[in-house]
């Protein structure tokens, strides 16, 4: 599965709907300060499914919703949507009877958050297991924030292991294990 497009709407800066296509490859964004270029990073690991508010700067969940600046009236929701090409069919099943694979989570004040894959709603964890099996979810390795090559030469073994683990893909099954052994 490769991330093909970006939309965010409502979130934090972005206040009109945006859409970034993502090319294969590296992608770069630049701006000046203060423009939303971590902003843009935090819709992705939120629409995965991020459920700390602190790790997304913010003091609450519902501060990720535009706040209102400059004349603009604040916003009732935030939506992001992550547009998955899955051509290759290496999502897991039973999302990968298709091609195009749509995330989408949004939050409404006072509601909290509901998810969507392909237009049906899901749970937050169905989103977390599906990122979570394509070794990119919200905390994955794949999106590196700043501090964290330090943070994993400081680790400990276990911690490091738990790195390892979620990159090689795997991470996913230790969280179906620990939930069919609560059932
Ligand atoms: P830098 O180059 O300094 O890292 P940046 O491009 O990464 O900057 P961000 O950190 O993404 O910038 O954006 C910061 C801006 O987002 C601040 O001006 C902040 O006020 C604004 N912001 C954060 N949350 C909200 C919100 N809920 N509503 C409106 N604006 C917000
Ligand atoms: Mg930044």
């Amino acid at each position: 599965m490769n991330f093909a497009k970006l939309k965010v709407a409502g979130f934090k800066t972005f206040v009109e709907t945006t859409e970034a296509p993502i090319e294969p490859g590296l992608t770069g964004i630049v701006g000046p300060n203060g423009c939303g270029k971590s902003n843009l990073v935090e819709a992705m690991r939120w629409v995965m499914g991020e459920s700390s508010f602190k790790s997304l700067r913010a003091s609450g969940m519902e501060d990720v919703i535009f706040a209102g600046s400059g004349g603009r009236p604040a916003r009732n929701h935030a939506e992001v949507t992550l547009t998955l090409d899955n051509a290759a069919r290496t999502a897991p099943d039973p999302f990968n009877a298709s091609d195009v694979i749509e995330v989408s989570r949004k939050i409404a004040r006072g509601l909290g958050s509901t998810y969507r894959i392909n237009g049906r709603e899901v749970r937050a964890r169905d989103v977390q297991l599906l990122f979570a099996d394509a070794s990119s979810g919200a905390r994955s390795p794949a999106l590196v924030g700043q501090g964290r090559v330090g943070e994993i030469i400081n680790a400990r073994p276990d911690q490091r292991r738990r790195i390892l683990e979620e990159a090689a893909g795997i991470a996913g099954l230790y969280a179906r294990r620990r939930e069919a052994e609560q059932k």
